[in-house]
């Protein structure tokens, strides 16, 4: 087969060398972590070094960091009116969300429906500020949850900004901050949030691992999966040691992330796109984005055929949601941007990582040229 060019790092990257050396360890080992013995006493040594390892890569201290099955049970667990703030039994009241929120979020966790409130986006994808600080007005101990950076546009949210007016309106905030680590920086502290979620294999780990973050005096009372004390009591199950061990490996060689590379890369790709398609749209190109990932189209692509074209010609692009792919469905990102659903229909994300070369992106950029060409000349042809 010929060489492949992997261009949907936000869907999941490739595993990094140090997180499979890691695994292989852990996987050689036999004890279980909450036992005495010298064999468990060796996976625990494991789990609170990657403890150690995550929490870094986040500013966060290690005993605030929860291990999980993926981002997603980390914000299902987050997303409960049971969160205690220094030690007060207040229950939240009402759940506030982004309307461009992976679905894990917009679902509302624990809340019922009637307490859970869509926050609209501006249309280049950004939070609408003083809707927030109106919905807010609503509610006497709100959560509010919002994503650090969107898996499909890469648009990048005014966490801090948001932090103070939560703050303001004595409110808890929680960030899915999947997208983030390694292409932005990502401290739980300059950001200002109470709770946020990471994924492992966003970046560079092993898929089904993730953690759930917590300022100190942060506490969720009522936990997701309940049985065994693991986790301090906030996620029972006996933990998957080499997936957690991955996960540590990985974030710590998250830390060392040169985010100006993927930007370089991306505009590389982006000043290509442009000269050989002048009709190209790139959504959310007016706001902040990650460094890493273009969502794009040109009038009358349909983003179904376009990566199958891509696929055919050895590149792997995609489309919509990240965490849906196999079903190309209409994006609530970019609906909730006001896109016209027609336009929105052939949007393609390209997304890259610390690998990615710029033989890689001129491969990418012939490839598109190849696809659209003969894409767009059916459509006419058709028309
Ligand atoms: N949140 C965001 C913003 C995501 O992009 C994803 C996956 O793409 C998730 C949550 C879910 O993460 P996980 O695959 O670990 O459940």
């Amino acid at each position: 087969m010929a060489e492949r060019v992997y261009f949907d790092w936000n869907a999941t990257a490739p595993l990094r060398e140090e997180a499979r050396e890691a695994m292989r360890a852990a996987l050689a080992l036999t004890g279980n972590a909450s036992s005495v013995h010298a064999e468990g006493r060796a996976a625990r040594r494991l789990i609170e070094q990657a403890r150690e390892d995550v929490a870094s890569l986040v500013g966060a201290e290690n005993r605030n960091v929860t291990f999980t099955s993926s981002a997603t049970e980390a914000n299902a667990t987050a997303l409960t009116p049971a969160i205690e703030v220094g030690g007060r039994r207040e229950a939240r009241d009402r759940l506030f969300v982004s309307a461009v929120e992976h679905p894990s979020v917009l679902s509302g966790g624990r809340f019922g429906a009637g307490q859970v409130e869509v926050l609209p986006v501006t249309s280049e994808g950004v939070v609408d500020l003083d809707a927030l600080r109106l919905a807010l007005s609503r509610s006497a101990r709100p959560l509010v949850s919002v994503m650090q950076a969107n898996s499909e546009s890469g648009v990048v949210q005014p966490i801090s900004e948001i932090a103070a007016i939560v703050n303001a309106a004595h409110g808890v905030l929680h960030v899915d901050a999947v997208q983030g680590p390694g292409r932005i920086s990502c401290d739980i502290g300059a950001l200002g949030a109470d709770l946020m979620s990471i994924s492992s294999h966003k970046i560079g780990g092993p898929q089904g691992a993730g953690a759930l973050i917590r300022r100190g005096d942060v506490h969720i009372a009522d936990s997701l999966i309940k049985g065994g004390g693991q986790e301090r009591g906030l996620r029972a199950g006996t933990e998957n040691v080499a997936a957690i061990a991955g996960f540590g490996a990985a974030a710590a060689a998250a830390r060392q992330s040169d985010f100006q590379r993927l930007a370089v890369f991306r505009d590389r790709f982006e000043a290509g796109l442009r000269s050989s398609t002048p009709q190209v749209v790139i959504f959310g190109k007016n706001a902040v984005r990650l460094p890493n990932t273009s969502l794009f189209t040109v009038p009358g692509l349909k983003a179904e055929t376009a990566i199958i074209a891509f696929d055919l010609n050895g590149v792997a692009v995609s489309s919509g949601s990240a965490c849906s792919s196999g079903k190309v469905q209409a994006s609530h990102v970019l609906a909730a941007m006001g896109v016209e659903p027609a336009l929105a229909r052939g949007a393609v994300r390209v997304s890259l990582g610390w690998s990615t070369t710029e033989t890689e992106i001129d491969a990418l950029l012939t490839a598109w040229n190849k696809v659209v060409s003969s894409l767009l000349n059916k459509h006419a042809t058709a028309a």
